[in-house]
């Protein structure tokens, strides 16, 4: 690994909100902006250096070959387990930063149990020995479920 290498950052279109929102868990920077134009789209990946992700196959030919567009990825499925797989399977996943909050893309903060004691269900907090927290929208994550299965799926590790 070189110092210098930094994970790829996304803008996904309103169609994936829910990749948004895995790819976020899975540690990745990613903006979700409200509906817009093809030409705001491009301008906000342009400038924020991301890599557009869409399913709208007419995206490429609307927005057309002119140069300095910014990388552009069309998903091919609507499942997400399967959008991810795709994405990993091009090499855009290679190497995932710390876990984003899911709904609002802040990195998420480790908290010790004792806090997380208090935000969590009794049973959550009986059965999870790691509780991460967002400080941008209060919300309380742990591993496990999904989240843990999915990235063994992927083999997708921190
Ligand atoms: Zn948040």
């Amino acid at each position: 690994m070189t110092a210098s290498w930094t994970p790829y950052r996304f803008l996904a279109d309103r169609m994936l909100g829910r990749l948004a929102r895995y790819l976020r868990l899975l540690g990745y920077d990613v903006s979700y902006p409200e509906p817009c134009e093809d030409a705001g789209l491009v301008a906000m990946a342009m400038s924020e250096g991301r890599v557009l992700l869409t399913r709208d196959l007419g995206f490429l030919e609307r927005i057309g070959p002119a140069r300095g567009n910014p990388k552009v990825v069309i998903l091919r499925s609507s499942v997400v387990t399967e959008q991810v797989a795709q994405l990993a399977s091009e090499g855009w996943l290679d190497r995932p930063g710390p876990p984003r909050c899911a709904s609002c893309n802040r990195l998420l903060e480790d908290i010790d149990l004792l806090e997380a004691r208090h935000l969590v269900p009794p049973y959550t907090f009986s059965v999870h020995t790691r509780f991460l927290y967002c400080h941008g929208c209060n919300r309380v994550y742990w591993e496990g479920s999904h989240l843990e299965r999915f990235r063994r799926r992927l083999r997708l590790q921190q």
